[in-house]
């Protein structure tokens, strides 16, 4: 691998006495498609939250675009960034959530504006013409006047990933993006991150959704109890697993 884009090493992550990271190793390759796979419960969005600073882990290190986020040498004593390198950092990783988390008193032009506008404080005409753009990117150019409770949840997780890009995120973490659809909107959530995937998006996604994994994805990570138990190409690792737990929860999915 080149010089990796994202790399964990070491992470251990606890919750009062129930350790959920147990040292895992990760790295992601820039522009890679990188899945993470695995049972619920098994630390997933954990690590997805760990990688944006959402959440400190109490033992490793972790480097963004060659930047050392934090890193503890002694359990309990993690050490991030300052708070103000930590907040631009977490600028250029974009989240995409299963339940869309949108603003829901904003139109999907404003909740695709908010942040440039005043995170950035970029102009009300520059963010207005780029939101624009981002939502005919997610082909709801149409529905900028629309508020959330107005949009199905496939609109609105398109919508939720437009907001994402709006702050030009150098990557984007998903986490289960289609969970919550009806199975008829699936699909066009999924273009949209194959899209994505086609224009050179560094992504790493959380799912369950196999054939995406299968066809879209350069790297597969199978994660239970705490670790990362098997990973690679994604045919090695969805259609010849090497270990019993990744077997059975390929047989089960
Ligand atoms: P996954 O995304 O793979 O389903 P999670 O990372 O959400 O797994 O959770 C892993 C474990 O950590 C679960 O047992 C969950 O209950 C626990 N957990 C996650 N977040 C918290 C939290 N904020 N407080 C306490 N326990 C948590
Ligand atoms: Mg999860």
């Amino acid at each position: 691998m080149n010089e990796p884009f994202i790399e964990l090493s070491g992470i251990h992550k606890s919750f009062g006495k129930v350790e959920v990271l147990k040292g895992v190793d990760y790295a992601v390759e820039r522009g890679s498609v990188s899945c993470l796979i695995g049972p619920s419960g098994s630390g997933k969005s954990t690590l997805l939250r760990c990688i944006n600073s959402l959440e400190q882990p109490e033992l490793g290190e972790i480097r963004v675009d060659g930047v050392l986020m934090g890193k503890a040498t002694r359990r309990g004593h993690y050490r991030v960034l300052d708070e103000k390198e930590i907040a631009g950092q977490r600028a250029s990783i974009g989240m995409v959530f299963q339940q869309f988390n949108l603003f829901p008193h904003m139109t999907a032009l404003e909740n695709v504006t908010v942040a440039p506008r005043w995170v950035k404080r970029e102009s009300r005409a520059e963010t207005k013409r780029r939101g624009m753009e981002l939502l005919e990117r997610v082909s709801l150019g149409s529905r900028a006047g629309h508020y959330p409770a107005e949009l199905s949840g496939g609109q609105q997780q398109r919508v939720a990933i437009a907001r994402a890009l709006s702050m030009q995120p150098k990557v984007l973490l998903f986490d289960e993006p289609t969970s919550a659809l009806d199975p008829e909107l699936v699909g066009e959530v999924l273009a949209v991150m194959k899209d994505l995937a086609r224009a050179g998006m560094t992504m790493i996604v959380v799912t369950h959704e196999m054939a995406f994994a299968h066809d879209v994805a350069d790297h597969v990570a199978f994660m239970d109890g705490g670790v990362i138990v098997e990973e690679g190409h994604p045919r090695d690792v969805l259609d010849s697993p090497r270990t019993e737990r990744a077997k059975d929860f390929l047989n089960r999915v």
